[in-house]
């Protein structure tokens, strides 16, 4: 794991890249509250990118 990386449990300070509203871990994705995208966990990393939404 390097220092770049980002723990799922961890949101706190990260918000949707497209709306910028707040997240939630479901199982194993990421959703957003505002816009209702879900990012998928690799690894247990988020991949909060706009293209990589499920
Ligand atoms: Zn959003």
């Amino acid at each position: 794991m390097s220092a770049q990386s980002l723990p799922a449990e961890d949101l706190r300070y990260v918000v949707c890249p497209v709306c910028r509203q707040q997240l939630v871990r479901l199982g194993d994705v990421i959703s957003c509250k505002g816009c209702g995208r879900r990012y998928p966990v690799v690894d247990d990393i988020p991949v909060l990118l706009a293209d990589r939404a499920l």
